[in-house]
């Protein structure tokens, strides 16, 4: 159901989308395409507000590290994968809207119950496959369209989840690099005072307290293969870069994070950033669409505008 209240957060959330394409002109494309992704998940997390399911907590597996989604039975029956694909697809047609025959035949095949969904062929960092469409219509639709499907149903699913549980979790303790509930690594830091800082989850939104003194990803301790880089002419943003995985976090501080409180916005506006470092070398912690298949969908988008 859709109240007043929903329609006041996603109308502020547009509004600052909005402020961002004028103030961010090199990000203008990137949100028309995945500004509708970013509210979509937003009201799919305030419709879902209500119908919460419960999920299975093994305490004693969360201390030896093991994130929720490897405990048995975070999956349910009860889980709305119907309907997260059809809010997944209505907001493709609207970012993508050059795919908008391949989401009719995607819509239509999903009503139909025409596929199927298996959450726990799902690797981390590797949310495809899990959703396989039975019948031979499927071959109609770019394989690219049925990824980014993919991904954006799992990060659907994953974000209600972690609703589902977010009272549980509040007071846990965890050292870990990865995120406790989904097990995927962080897409943005945001440095708190002295060493602490808030890891925000780039698949289910979980931000969880991490102060241990090595990298996230690949937990080295060495000090001197470790930096922090601020980049010049960027206030808000900066990188933490890890020499012995070479892989990056991009971080901003607190007030940032006050400012625009959606870690997905907060993190594309970033994606200048992004660039220079996978120019120098480094992959980042977490993929996602726009800091890796970015490139792809800004040519597309790039060419249909003819900028
Ligand atoms: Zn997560
Ligand atoms: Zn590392």
């Amino acid at each position: 159901m859709i109240t007043l209240q929903t329609l006041s957060d996603l109308h502020l959330l547009a509004q600052e989308m909005g402020e961002k394409a004028v103030t961010q002109p090199h990000v203008e494309n990137l949100l028309k395409a995945f500004g509708p992704l970013i509210l979509m998940k937003q009201r799919w997390l305030q419709e879902r507000e209500r119908k919460r399911v419960s999920v299975a907590i093994d305490k004693h597996r969360l201390t030896e590290g093991v994130p929720l989604i490897e405990h048995g039975g975070f999956f349910h029956t009860e889980d709305p994968w119907d309907e997260a694909a059809l809010f997944a697809v209505a907001a493709i047609f609207q970012g993508f809207p050059e795919y908008g025959v391949e989401m009719s035949v995607l819509s239509e095949e999903i009503e139909t119950g025409r596929y199927k969904i298996d959450p726990l062929s799902v690797t981390i960092q590797r949310a495809s496959g899990f959703c396989v469409f039975t019948s031979e219509r499927i071959q109609e639709v770019n394989p690219i369209v049925v990824e980014l499907f993919s991904r954006f149903l799992w990060r659907l699913i994953l974000c209600s989840k972690r609703r589902d549980c977010e009272s549980e979790m509040r007071h846990l303790v965890w050292s870990k690099g990865y995120c406790p509930v989904c097990g995927s690594y962080p897409q943005l830091a945001v440095l708190g005072t002295q060493e602490e800082k808030m890891l925000c989850c780039s698949e289910c939104g979980h931000q969880w307290r991490f102060s241990a003194p090595y990298c996230p990803y690949c937990e080295n301790e060495d000090q001197q293969r470790i930096r922090l880089l601020g980049i010049d002419g960027e206030e808000d943003g900066a990188a933490f870069i890890c020499l012995e995985c070479r892989r990056y976090l991009i971080s901003t501080g607190m007030s940032a994070m006050c400012r625009h409180p959606n870690s997905d916005l907060l993190s594309l506006g970033f994606v200048h950033l992004d660039m220079i470092l996978q120019g120098k070398g480094f992959m980042p912690m977490a993929e996602c669409e726009w800091n890796v298949l970015y490139p792809d969908a800004h040519a597309n988008r790039s060419a249909r505008d003819g900028s």
